[in-house]
């Protein structure tokens, strides 16, 4: 039987891309599954699809930034499927509001925008950790994958500076997390994917897609597949001793 038989998993940003695909796998492995995302008709249309195929799961409509719907929406989970064993932070978003698909250079960055991606791509991290810990310490185990980026580890053309500074924070987050959880029972581990061809990449001009395809040894974009089955390996028990660490998915790109 899979080691995910039965668990509960959280994934945020379910509705679609990586997160549907790191969902998708979860609930197919087994795993009764939360879809959380911002878009309700994205998260009942990926929720209904994953009861379709006979698994166990339910929809959440919640803006990860904020942190009373993040309880609530824990709260419904634990109600409804169980204790949450698994959470997958990958809720996140890339402006670019530079033109053309590029981004904005910082001179040219409103706070604004500088301010939602801190609040989605890391502070809505800590609001899913901050509601979730708590029943996973009671448990004496959990699984967290927080979905970071390899602009978070090294210089990328393609994303502002807010996206990396985020991106990078979580490596961050993720490491001293690691420390603190690890005696509860809890492993943290983030992953970095490089360019994943899902509609956030496609918000990107082409042009600098391809020269990313180009620039990767394996000559190809990632799938929303490759990443899912690093995050299922991580929540896996075949990953008990693993923790805290950074797993790049991105075919060899910007290797740091
Ligand atoms: P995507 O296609 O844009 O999907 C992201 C999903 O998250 C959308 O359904 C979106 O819903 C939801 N979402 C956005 N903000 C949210 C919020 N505040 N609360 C709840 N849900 C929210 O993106 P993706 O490419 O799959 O990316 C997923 C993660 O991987 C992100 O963290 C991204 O930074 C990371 N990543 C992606 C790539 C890549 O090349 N694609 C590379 C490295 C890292 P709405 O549109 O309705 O808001």
């Amino acid at each position: 039987m899979s080691s995910h038989a039965g668990r509960v998993a959280l994934v945020t940003g379910a509705g679609r891309g990586i997160g549907r695909a790191m969902a998708d796998a979860h609930s197919a492995a087994g795993a009764k599954v939360a879809y959380l995302d911002h878009d309700p008709a994205l998260a009942e249309e990926a929720a209904a699809a994953a009861k379709q195929r006979g698994c166990e799961a339910m929809a959440l409509s919640a803006d990860v930034a904020d942190d009373q719907a993040v309880a609530e929406a824990c709260r419904r989970v634990s109600e409804t499927l169980g204790p949450i064993e698994i959470l997958v932070n990958n809720a996140g978003i890339s402006p670019k509001s530079g033109g053309d698909g590029k981004r904005s250079p910082v001179w040219d960055m409103q706070p604004d925008e500088w301010r939602r991606v801190i609040d989605v791509n890391l502070t809505g991290g800590f609001n899913c950790v901050r509601a979730v810990v708590p029943g996973m310490r009671e448990l004496g185990r959990g699984r967290i994958v927080n979905i970071s980026s390899v602009a978070g580890r090294t210089y990328c053309d393609i994303v502002g500076v807010h996206y990396a500074a985020s991106k990078a924070a979580l490596i961050g987050f993720t490491k001293h997390l690691a420390g603190e959880l690890g005696p509860d029972g809890i492993t943290i581990n983030a992953i970095a994917p490089g360019r994943i061809d899902t509609p956030l990449m496609r918000g990107s001009a082409p042009e600098a897609n391809e020269a990313a395809r180009l620039a990767t040894p394996l000559r190809r974009l990632g799938s929303p597949e490759d990443v899912a089955s690093m995050c299922l390996f991580l929540t896996s028990d075949g990953a008990a001793f693993v923790t805290g660490q950074v797993c790049d998915v991105a075919g060899g790109w910007l290797l740091t």
